[in-house]
């Protein structure tokens, strides 16, 4: 399997799973994708659909990485997705599903169902692919007798979920910039209350876009990220996108009884990384009806598929909204899906995010290329805080279920949606105690907490505070490197 870059730089140029799995963006500033999409064949369908999750996934990164022995892809698959990490499941739910498929009911025909992803140790979706890319980049730098140290910036999930996939492996130092006080008291205690010598927690005097500066300011200076050999785990990651392919697999299975039928996802989405595996899911054939794109008040991917118009926000017209993991300005794995809707044409797509870099966005309504978003399977639509607060209400007392505020905007927006017939399956991106204040605001009661859970915010912390200087995070990551 060969890797190409969205922006066509030294066409020809290719690239293995291997070599693409601990980089970022390609060289040209574009982002890698397989030369061709693998095919599931009917009789791999009929095979996979009574497979555990493990070895599920092990099928599925097999068809994108042949460059990983066999035995050793499994024995990474098995290691990472087991009934012990993934334990946080509500109710009778057995955990040796990994991701449980919850039937709410059928509402307009359509059976509506939640896929549940947030089992994991932070109660995130994140954890899902994470999970699996800190044993991958284990594998790989014990391989080459290398070592690396993720610098990342937070506001909450992505910091805590790598820090948790990452905690205790060989040759890997983790340095998570987040606000300082900024947090709340759960998400902060998640991250902080780590002791792990090889995870630091750097509490950055300032709020997260200074977090982020930082981090941008590190990395650009290429002497000090070569020397110290800085890596991150951002949503563009290859392998962090094709690990969520995993589990439209499993909850189609879940959702259906032959393969003949088909199902519709609906995916609560701020980078557009889950929503591109649901892409990639459909193109290697799985019999995906609709995939529906739902945002928050920061609806630049709703715009566009509604219009055709992408225009991405600045920062000072990024709303701060209660479904916080969903508050971006533009979608960086965007890219991947535009780069298959224009046919695969590399200078196109270079053209268009330059546009993006120089005008702001680029408008695609009158090209023909916007009436394939829905060959595509394409739909979307957005969500404000009170639609947000009744639906978690109504969620809870029609099916007795409670719902976060992520998801919340996924069953808001699948509802605009549903078809006769045609299972609707909202995937849960995270837990309700993740996000208390809302569920008080809706439920007036305390949102539900996994019993692992318990006095939590209570555990020693183990944190620095820094002021929002790059130079002293530079400080801290020489003094604690040891090189
Ligand atoms: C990250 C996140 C999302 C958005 O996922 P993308 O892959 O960035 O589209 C949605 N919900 C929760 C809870 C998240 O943590």
């Amino acid at each position: 399997m060969n890797y190409l870059s969205t922006r066509g730089a030294g066409a020809g140029e290719r690239h293995t799973f291997s070599e693409i799995l601990l980089g970022g963006l390609a060289k040209d500033g574009g982002l890698y994708l397989p030369a061709d999409y693998p095919r599931v064949t009917a009789d791999e369908l009929t095979r996979w659909r009574t497979l555990p999750y493990a070895d599920l996934a092990f099928e599925i990164l097999s068809k994108f990485c042949d460059d990983i022995p066999a035995d050793d892809l499994r024995a990474l698959t098995r290691k990472t997705y087991t009934a012990a990490t993934y334990c946080n499941v509500r109710d009778d739910e057995s955990a040796a599903q990994i991701t449980p498929l919850k039937t709410l009911g059928v509402e307009d025909g359509a059976p509506l169902s939640l896929l549940e992803l947030s089992n994991g140790p932070t109660l995130a979706f994140k954890d899902m692919a994470m999970q699996l890319i800190g044993n991958l980049f284990e594998y790989a730098l014990a391989k080459h007798g290398e070592t690396l140290n993720i610098l990342g910036a937070t506001s909450g999930d992505t910091g805590s979920a790598a820090e948790y996939a990452m905690r205790g492996k060989k040759g890997i130092r983790v340095f998570m910039l987040s606000p300082h006080k900024k947090m709340s008291a759960f998400q902060t205690a998640q991250m902080y209350s780590l002791q792990d010598p090889n995870i630091f927690n750097l509490a950055v005097q300032g709020v997260f876009d200074d977090a982020q500066d930082i981090v941008k300011a590190v990395s650009n200076d290429h002497a000090f990220k070569a020397k110290y050999k800085i890596g991150t785990v951002n949503s563009i990651n290859w392998a962090r996108v094709v690990a969520q392919v995993v589990y439209y697999f499993k909850g189609y299975f879940a959702a259906t009884k032959s393969n003949a039928e088909r199902v519709s996802f609906t995916v609560p989405s701020g980078n557009f990384g889950n929503v591109c595996a649901g892409h990639i899911a459909r193109m290697m054939g799985l019999p995906i009806e609709k995939l529906v794109v739902a945002t928050n008040e920061n609806d630049v991917l709703d715009e566009f598929f509604r219009t055709g118009i992408y225009r991405v926000r600045r920062a000072a017209e990024t709303y701060h909204t209660s479904s916080p993991s969903m508050d971006i300005s533009k979608a960086s794995n965007f890219e991947r899906f535009v780069y298959d809707l224009l046919g695969r044409d590399p200078a196109r797509v270079l053209q268009l995010f330059r546009d993006v870099e120089e005008k702001g966005g680029f408008d695609l309504a009158a090209s023909g290329d916007f009436a394939r978003v829905r060959e595509f399977g394409f739909v979307s639509g957005s969500s404000s805080h009170d639609t947000r607060v009744d639906t978690i209400r109504d969620v809870f007392q029609r099916y007795d279920t409670m719902i976060d505020t992520h998801t919340a905007d996924g069953v808001k927006v699948a509802r605009e949606h549903l078809q006769p017939g045609i299972p609707m399956i909202v995937l849960e991106t995270a837990q309700p105690i993740k996000f208390g204040e809302t569920i008080r605001e809706a439920l007036l009661r305390e949102p539900e907490r996994p019993a692992a859970f318990s006095g939590l915010e209570s555990l020693p912390q183990r944190f620095e505070v820094v002021p929002a200087d790059a130079q002293r995070v530079k400080d801290f990551i020489v003094a604690n490197t040891g090189e």
